[in-house]
């Protein structure tokens, strides 16, 4: 088994600060959980990276024994425990002798075991430090699994999937930080193709919220815009230990070949759009910041912007389809 090494970037080990730190749990507060960020392609990362593990001057943890790890509620660790979820969660994946795939979270290795049975290489990335020597006990011997010990928040997934240049993702997304990690593996298509991941049940309805449901927000328009989203299944609470008070959904996300739109002017034009989600798409877009307004005034102004993208000014941002603010966005440039 292969472990990135390496300190914090800033020749520090970061250590010494209690369990917390050690766990990679400090940066946490700086984790934009489901923040919503203006530029998906440049998602806000936790301003001070984590401490990075497996360095020599890291104080080893005492190993710890699997029925004796203490789940972390603040990494989001509701570990799988039902067999036939962890079944049905790969048979979707379908993972290949001869592709690489990616796993954010491993936790104790529910998924992973199966995983480096099945794919031609697994990179997972763990946040917590703990869980090394767990995975260690279990898949030390297997060539092709490469552990990263790291803030999936923060990691060149393009960079550690090499010699492979494209790769498929799965995983049991930690809630607290889902919307912040979609945001982080959307700005990454260039290497991945598709992923199935299992995320809070709400968090799905609001991604696959279609035009016009009350749902639908920036997240949605995001996900639509790069991604074809199929709703898998549903998990009960009882598939984790501990037992979360919410149920989980499994979703595919293959990503789309890109339209020929300016990507940064369209999140500046649906960052504007849902700035006030009450109010209409012309009010927002009369409020937008100053760098957009630029782009409508002389175009007209709002009215005559919507006008010629066939809009009614009344309509609200989440009544747009992603074609609409395609539209807008080509109208705009
Ligand atoms: N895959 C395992 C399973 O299904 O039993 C664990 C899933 S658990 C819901 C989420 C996992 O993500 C935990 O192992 C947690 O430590 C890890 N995690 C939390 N935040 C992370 C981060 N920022 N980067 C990488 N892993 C993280």
């Amino acid at each position: 088994m292969k472990r990135r090494r390496g300190t914090n970037g800033r020749g520090e080990s970061g250590h010494g600060e209690g369990e917390k730190r050690r766990r990679g749990e400090s940066s946490e507060e700086n984790h934009p959980a489901n923040e919503r960020v203006s530029d998906p392609t440049h998602p806000r990362v936790p301003a001070s990276p984590p401490p990075r593990v497996g360095s020599s001057r890291v104080p080893v943890s005492p190993r710890p024994r699997v029925d004796s790890f203490l789940p972390s509620k603040r990494l989001g660790q509701n570990f799988l425990v039902d067999r036939r979820v962890v079944e049905r969660i790969l048979n979707a994946l379908g993972p290949q002798g001869n592709e690489t795939i990616i796993e954010i979270g491993p936790g104790k290795g529910a998924l992973t075991d199966l995983l480096v049975e099945r794919a031609g290489r697994v990179i997972a990335v763990e946040f917590d430090r703990n869980l090394g020597p767990l995975l260690d006990e279990r898949l030390a011997s297997k060539d092709n699994f490469k552990l990263v010990q790291d803030d999936a928040l923060q990691t060149e997934l393009c960079a550690e999937i090499r010699p492979a240049t494209r790769a498929r993702l799965v995983a049991n997304l930690p809630y607290n930080i889902s919307t912040a990690i979609l945001q982080r593996l959307i700005a990454q298509r260039e290497c991945l193709s598709e992923m199935v991941v299992m995320l809070q049940r709400e968090v799905v309805d609001r991604m696959t919220a279609p035009a016009g449901s009350s749902e639908r927000g920036y997240l949605s328009v995001l996900v639509e815009a790069y991604c074809e989203a199929s709703r898998l299944f549903e998990v009960a609470p009882s598939a984790f230990k501990p037992v979360p008070k919410i149920w989980s959904s499994v979703v595919r996300l293959t990503f789309r070949q890109l339209a020929d739109t300016d990507e940064e002017l369209l999140w500046q034009v649906v960052s504007a759009g849902f700035a006030q989600k009450r109010k209409t798409i012309l009010n927002n877009l009369r409020n937008a910041p100053e760098a957009l307004q630029q782009r409508i005034k002389p175009r007209g102004g709002a009215s005559i912007i919507l006008c010629q993208a066939d809009i009614q000014p009344a309509r609200r941002a989440e009544t747009l389809t992603i074609e609409e603010w395609r539209l807008l966005t080509r109208l705009l440039n």
